[in-house]
Formats: C-alpha cells, sequence, structure tokens
C-alpha cells in the first residue's frame, strides 16, 4: 500500500461533488467512478485511431493518443501514491485529458480554431470538458458523464478570462489565479514527461531523428553514457528503450523530490491551502532547463520536420475542407450534428469526435473525384 493520503489531497470529505445527485457507488470512490465513466465513453474509445506527430495509419508502433493517456496515468499514478495524493483522481484526469483533441493532433486543431475564428474559437482542452460535461450521451438523466468538480478542474488546464467568467466554479481559479489540486497539477507534468520522451522514443524508431542528433540533448546524453556504462554492448532499440526509460524515470523523481519540497516549505494543510499556494508540483530550476532543451530539439527536429510539416499542411486541409463543406451545406451532416442556433459549433464537434482514418475517409468520400 502507498503512503495513507494526505489532508490536503483531494477526497470524497473535501469534494465539491457532481453537479446533478447521485447515490454513492456501492464498492467504488466516486473518483473510480469518475475513472470507470471516462474509459467506457465513447471519446475514450476514439483516442486509439488519434495521433499527436504521425498519422494513425504511418506504423502500429507509435503512440496513439490512447497510448499516450495511458502512459501519462501510469507516470502521475506512481506519483500521487508517493505523495500521499488521490490515485484514482489522477488517473481519471490523465485518461480524460486529451478526449478533447481532432484528428491530426495540433495540426487539426490550428485548422478548426481558425475557421472557427468568428465564433468562439475552438481548443482542445476545452473541448475535452465539452465532451464530458454535455456532448456524452449515455446516460438517462444528465447529458454528459456528470463527473466530480475535480476531476472537471483537472481536465481544465488552462482557459482564457473571458470564458473562465462563463464556466461559473470551474472558471473562478482562472480569474483570482488560483492553483488547482496537486492531482491536477501532477497530471499536468506527467503528460509532458510522457510526451517528450516518448516523442524522443518514436521520432528515432521513425528515423526522422538520429541518435547522432541527440547529443545536443544533454538530458538524453547524460542517461546514454549511464547505459553505456552499465550495459557497453546495447545497442540500437535496447540502447533507446535503457535510455528513454531512465530520462522518464530522473524526470519523474526529480519532480517527486522538488515537490516533496515545496510542499514541506508551505506546509499546506487542506486543499483550499494548496489552491491558494503557488506551483506546488514542479521541477527542479535544473530539470526545467533540461526539460526546456528537449522540448526545443524536438520543436526544431522534430515537429518542424519536413516529413513531418508535409503531414501537418495536408491535415489542415482536410479538417479545412471538411468544415467548409459542412458549413456550405449542413444537410450533408448527420441529422445529430445539425442545429439552428449553432451550427459552427455543432461542425466543430462533428470534425472534432473524429479519428484520423474517419476524417481522411470522409475527406474522401466528400471531395474525390469519381467517387460517389
Ligand atoms: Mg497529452
Amino acid at each position: 500500500m502507498g503512503t495513507p493520503l494526505m489532508p490536503y489531497a483531494v477526497s470524497a470529505a473535501n469534494s465539491r461533488g457532481r453537479r446533478f445527485h447521485e447515490p454513492l457507488p456501492a464498492y467504488r470512490s466516486e473518483f473510480q467512478r469518475d475513472r470507470d465513466r471516462i474509459v467506457h465513453s465513447t471519446a475514450f474509445r476514439r483516442l486509439e485511431y488519434k495521433t499527436q506527430v504521425f498519422v494513425n495509419h504511418e506504423g502500429d508502433h507509435f503512440r496513439t493518443r490512447l497510448t499516450h493517456s495511458l502512459e501519462v496515468a501510469q507516470i502521475a499514478r506512481g506519483m500521487a501514491r508517493e505523495l500521499g495524493l488521490n490515485e484514482d483522481l489522477t488517473e481519471a484526469i490523465s485518461l480524460a485529458h486529451d478526449l478533447g483533441h481532432t484528428p491530426f493532433g495540433h495540426a487539426g486543431q490550428d485548422a478548426l480554431n481558425e475557421r472557427m475564428a468568428g465564433f468562439g474559437g475552438f481548443e482542445h482542452n476545452l473541448q475535452s470538458l465539452r465532451i464530458v460535461d454535455a456532448l456524452e450521451q449515455h446516460y438517462a438523466s444528465f447529458d454528459g458523464l456528470n463527473l466530480c468538480f475535480e476531476t472537471r478542474e483537472g481536465i481544465l488546464k488552462h482557459c482564457p478570462a473571458e470564458t473562465a467568467a462563463r464556466l461559473g466554479d470551474l472558471g473562478e481559479r482562472f480569474l483570482r489565479h488560483a492553483q488547482p489540486s496537486l492531482e491536477a497539477q501532477i497530471c499536468n507534468l506527467a503528460d509532458e514527461v510522457a510526451y517528450n520522451n516518448h516523442d524522443i522514443d518514436d521520432g528515432l524508431r521513425s528515423g526522422l531523428l538520429s541518435l547522432g542528433q541527440l547529443e545536443e540533448v544533454s538530458l538524453f546524453e547524460r542517461n546514454r553514457a549511464l547505459v553505456r556504462n552499465a550495459h557497453g554492448a546495447a545497442e540500437g532499440q535496447r540502447l533507446i528503450h535503457e535510455t528513454v526509460r531512465r530520462m522518464i524515470n530522473a524526470l519523474v523523481c526529480d519532480l517527486v523530490e522538488t515537490t516533496k519540497s515545496n510542499i514541506a516549505r508551505c506546509a499546506p494543510r487542506t486543499l483550499d491551502d494548496v489552491r491558494q499556494a503557488g506551483a506546488l508540483v514542479d521541477f527542479s530550476g535544473e530539470m526545467r532547463d533540461a526539460q526546456r532543451e528537449m522540448k526545443q530539439f524536438l520543436r526544431k527536429n522534430l515537429y518542424q520536420h519536413h516529413e513531418v510539416l508535409r503531414m501537418t499542411l495536408k491535415a489542415r486541409r482536410i479538417v479545412g475542407d471538411l468544415f467548409s463543406a459542412f458549413i456550405d451545406d449542413p444537410r450533408m451532416l448527420p441529422p445529430a450534428y445539425r442545429s439552428d442556433s449553432e451550427q459552427p459549433r455543432r461542425v466543430a464537434d462533428y470534425i472534432a469526435g473524429m479519428t484520423d482514418r474517419y476524417a481522411m475517409k470522409e475527406h474522401r468520400r466528400l471531395f474525390a473525384v469519381g467517387e460517389i
């Protein structure tokens, strides 16, 4: 068993509960129930065919949003357990944090945001909240999943002030510059640890990055040297995996240690103390620099690699074309997405819900000459 739950952890006792009252679950905590609802949602199943950097059909060994979310959950849960925080809540937030992503990662989001410019824009993080609050329609008594406040708070990582103002209690912290729970803070950084490391791993696997290039990433170099010292002959996939696992471990250990000392210094006694304190879950200064260096490397060498840009531009065109086609003639939409009062938003919901492969298929169906 892990450390007992700290008094400033989120628990049934200090939770602000659900929007619609429901009887207590029989053999689960409220946060286990949230996690279960997320896993059973339609949006969660679609994560399997959505990607971050690579398009889903490019290879079976790259991360998808589903495997990324599982990695985030695994990292976040380990930290929560060590810090005496609510592990079930970190799992729920982690598994839900990317639900609102469009097909084709950020390229899809940018295209949708451009097309939605006159209609309130599009942002994946807000869309994740919209999915769990409204778009999932499985329950008889309410729209959405009726998740606990703390799960929804963790899903909403960032939010512009004008949006926060209309989100009521959930938006309050952005207006008052307060923090979310430690569990939410953990998920946020576990996300970074997961994607930086798996993008290096997938980048090498795809051949878009080379081991030689990674010499300029000090965290990688330091850990590659440790692998060479311990296992001189390791190369190829073993060398990469042994290095990446050490990087993840170094980042997580640094996060745990720095967070422990921040908590000791600030000495929160309640969840409210946590919300009023600055961000307590954090890297040491040195590790933050190393992490920044890794991010810059990935931006320059992977996210802006010409092969990736080619895919990105194509993805933007697919999403942009789909949006225009449905706005020009909403009769082509499935009936559930037609609306007299908010048609652009419903088109965005429809497109954002698509998987990579479904968006490509829809595009072919609508635009390929000779295909009816
Ligand atoms: Mg993520």
